[in-house]
């Protein structure tokens, strides 16, 4: 029988426990804050932003948005962040990718204190993070972990492969997975033979952003299959970069599209926030 990895149910006790602790720091004076920062107004960014700070309000943590048009200049949006660092009502910055074209991403991540760097984006949280001592999981890394531990899905000693090897997604749960003592192997686009790769996975991450790219034959029977990926079909549904219907018929679990991954995102930068509160304030 196949479980279904039901990500909402997660992210909404995960939520829970943050909700309470938030309070009770909030009761001292002390309430955790993010500032989400937004530049121009791609739909897709708009919407996570929103949902983000919905996330932020009902579990009592302090959020402000900055809303930049699309032509900001590099130096003023550095100067925002300089403000953010040093604001001390502001415990996590989280600067909503993608950003429009002429700004340089890498040198806007960088400008983010790691100390407030609740998507671990920062160079020396990447860093951490491979030494195997993370400050802060990114968010939808940690967020696919946290779903494996709820269902208890054996890590260690198995083969966990990973498709996509992006800063965002791939390559840290790729870490996370080998810090836990998994065999891992992560493809990309010049990965040969990638249907039979992913056949060797205990545990199967796909993280590209091609709809249903994942079909049965390309899992093994029994699998954890986590699909990441977040594709809108021309008639405007939203499905993963895996089949669901094909492969929830020969997987041990799987996460479904929506529902799955996403949440858990959410659920995790507001765990960030409030673990950055607890060591900054
Ligand atoms: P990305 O930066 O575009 O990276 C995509 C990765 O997939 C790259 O490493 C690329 O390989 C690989 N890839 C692309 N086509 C491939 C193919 N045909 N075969 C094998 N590998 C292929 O994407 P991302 O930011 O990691 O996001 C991936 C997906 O997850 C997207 O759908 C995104 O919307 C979704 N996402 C969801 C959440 C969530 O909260 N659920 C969060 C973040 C992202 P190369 O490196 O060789 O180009």
């Amino acid at each position: 029988m196949t479980e279904i990895i039901d990500g909402k149910k997660i992210a909404a006790e995960i939520r829970g426990q943050i909700k309470e602790e938030a309070k009770r720091w909030a009761a001292e004076g002390r309430q955790p804050g993010l500032a989400a920062v937004l530049v121009g107004d791609n739909p897709a960014s708009v919407i996570y932003v929103r949902n983000k700070r919905k996330a932020c309000e009902e579990a009592g943590i302090y959020s402000e948005e900055h809303k930049l048009p699309e032509t900001t200049k590099q130096e003023d949006l550095l100067k925002l962040i300089l403000r953010l660092n040093n604001d001390p009502k502001i415990h996590g910055i989280l600067i909503q990718l993608p950003l429009p074209k002429p700004l340089d991403t890498d040198r806007v991540l960088y400008a983010v204190s790691p100390k407030k760097d609740v998507d671990g984006l920062h160079p020396n949280n990447v860093g951490r993070l491979t030494m195997g001592s993370p400050v802060f999981v990114p968010c939808t890394p940690g967020g696919v972990m946290a779903m494996l531990d709820y269902h208890k899905i054996p890590i260690e000693g198995r083969r966990a492969v990973i498709v996509g090897r992006s800063n965002l997604v791939g390559r840290p749960v790729g870490l996370l997975l080998m810090h836990r003592n998994a065999t891992i192997t992560i493809c990309h686009s010049r990965t040969r033979d990638i249907a039979a790769v992913c056949r060797e996975g205990d545990i199967l991450i796909a993280a590209i952003g091609k709809p249903r790219f994942v079909t049965a034959g390309m899992v093994k029977e029994g699998a954890a299959v986590i699909d990441v990926g977040i594709n809108r079909l021309p008639d405007g549904s939203l499905v993963g970069d895996v089949d669901f219907p094909e492969v929830s018929r020969k997987a041990g679990w799987i996460t479904p599209v929506p529902g799955g991954v996403g949440p858990m995102t959410i659920a995790m930068l507001l765990k960030n926030t409030l673990e950055s509160a607890k060591r900054n304030l």
